[in-house]
Order: C-alpha cells, then structure tokens, then sequence
C-alpha cells in the first residue's frame, strides 16, 4: 500500500511507543515521516528532529524545518503525552498546568504552526492521540483524565473549524497500549508481572492493545481511504467504549 506517497508526516511524540509505530508504517506507506520528539533518535527511513511541544520556538522550529528540507506539509500526528496518577488531591497546580501544557497546549501550538501549510495540501489531515481516559471515568487519573478529556473537545472544535477548508481532523483513543510508557509503570509496580495480568485482564478482549493497532487506526484516519471521515473519536480499546463497559 503506498496511499502516503510523496506527503510529508510530522508524528509527535515519535521515536516511542505509539508515535513510533504510527511513523514507521507511515514511512512504509510512502510517507516522509518525521519523529517530533524530546530525544528524536529514529533510524532510516524516519527523520527525527529535536522538539518540545511545549515550548512554542522550538514547535515553530521543527515545522519550519521540516517544510524548508521536505517542500510540503500533509498530516500532522498529536501524539506526544505525558501522563499523571491520582485524584484532584494528589498533583499541584505547577504538575497540572505542565500536563495540560504538553497534551493539550502542545497539540495546539503544533496545529498552529502547521495549518499555513496544510491548507496547500490536497490530502489535509490532523490526529490527535487522545485516549479511553477521556471517558471511561479511570480511578486514580484526574489530572491525566481532564487533559485528555479536553483532547477529544479540541479535537471536535477543530474539526468543525477547518473540514470547510478541506483539512480534517479526527483523534484515536486506545485504551491501555502495550508501549514503554505503560512498560515504565509495569517495571514500578511491586509485581509487575502481575501487574501486567490485571491490566490485561481489565481489557474486554483480555490483553494490551498493540501500538500497531493504534498505529492502523491513526494511519487510516490520516489516509485519503478516511477522506469523508472527520470529526469522529476513533476507539481501539477491545471493545471498552463501543460495549459500554467499565474498566475493571
Ligand atoms: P511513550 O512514553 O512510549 O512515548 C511518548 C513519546 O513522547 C516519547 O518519545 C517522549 O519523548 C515524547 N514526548 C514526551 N513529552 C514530549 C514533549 N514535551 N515534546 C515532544 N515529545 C515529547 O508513550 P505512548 O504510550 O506511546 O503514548 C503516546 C500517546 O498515547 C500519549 O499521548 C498517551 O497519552 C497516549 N495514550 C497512551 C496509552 C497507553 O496505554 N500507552 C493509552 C491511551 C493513550
């Protein structure tokens, strides 16, 4: 399938996890994807550059460069995040406004320096990594659960904002994902090998979701084959949202 050929990706957070599985098949698709990430090391084919998205000369930067060295801009993938345990209780307002700066602010100033070039682009589209926190009312999540909750608005008033311009914007939402990031929060746990038995039991399909499974479904939203597609929070989360059902 070479449906991104001769567009120019940009994928935040990508040199881990879902970012970079979502830039490798792009890549393998026909893209030039670029990793925008805090330690862009990726190997050829992707193309890292050093990005902090939430400080905006180094947003505008990155985007400058990439439409300086590639010609064009098509997609742009949100994904970088970083998360943040316990009830409104448990994080200070410094811990608050840095995660809202990153997962929020970050995907802003992103959309923000790359629309001017969007808007050149035949095949326009933004995803945004939001994710089953935005919903499934998680235990233990307030800080991390309130930004991505206003990743999915972000990404509905973005999307009523420019689909008349031919840009599209959709989000994904995966539920637990099988990245270093929940790697990371494994290894803390007293048990991690039974910490990793309760997660993926707490999945409806009884395992972690994949990142090559976000990965398809960021792609897909970010392909012309999504081209009547916009505005819509795209689940991949073992049937969490879709059945209704409650994490465990
Ligand atoms: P990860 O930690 O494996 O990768 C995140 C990447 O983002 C890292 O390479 C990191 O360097 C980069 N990053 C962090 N802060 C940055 C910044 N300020 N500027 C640029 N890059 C930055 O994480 P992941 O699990 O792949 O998560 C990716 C996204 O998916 C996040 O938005 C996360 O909230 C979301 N998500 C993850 C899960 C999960 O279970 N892993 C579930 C739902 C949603």
């Amino acid at each position: 399938m070479s449906d991104f050929e001769g567009l120019v990706a940009v994928v935040t957070g990508g040199a881990s996890g879902i970012g970079l599985a979502t830039a490798t098949l792009l890549a393998s698709r026909g893209a030039t994807a670029v990793a925008l990430d805090l330690e862009p090391g990726v190997e050829d084919p992707l193309v890292g550059i050093r990005t902090d998205v939430s400080d905006d000369e180094s947003v505008k930067a990155a985007i400058n460069e990439v439409v300086e060295r590639f010609g064009r801009l098509d997609v742009v993938v949100n994904n970088a995040g970083i998360g943040a345990q316990g009830d409104v209780l448990a994080n200070s307002d410094d811990e608050w406004s840095r995660v809202l700066d990153v997962n929020v602010l970050g995907m802003v100033r992103v959309s923000r320096a790359a629309l001017p070039h969007l808007r050149r682009s035949p095949s326009a589209a933004i995803v945004n990594t939001c994710s089953i926190a935005a919903w499934a009312g998680l235990p233990q999540r307030a800080l991390y659960s309130a930004s991505k909750g206003a990743v999915y608005s972000l990404t509905l008033a973005m999307a009523a904002d420019h689909v008349r311009e031919g840009i599209r914007v959709n989000a994904v939402a995966p539920g637990t994902a099988d990245t270093p990031w929940v790697g990371r929060l494994l290894d803390s746990a007293p048990d991690p090998a039974a910490e990793r038995a309760a997660l993926e039991a707490r999945q409806p399909h009884g395992r972690l979701v994949s990142a090559d499974e976000v990965a398809g479904a960021i792609a897909y939203l970010a392909s012309p084959l999504s081209g009547s597609t916009a505005g819509t929070i795209l689940a991949v989360d073992g049937g969490m949202h879709g059945l209704r059902l409650r994490p465990q």
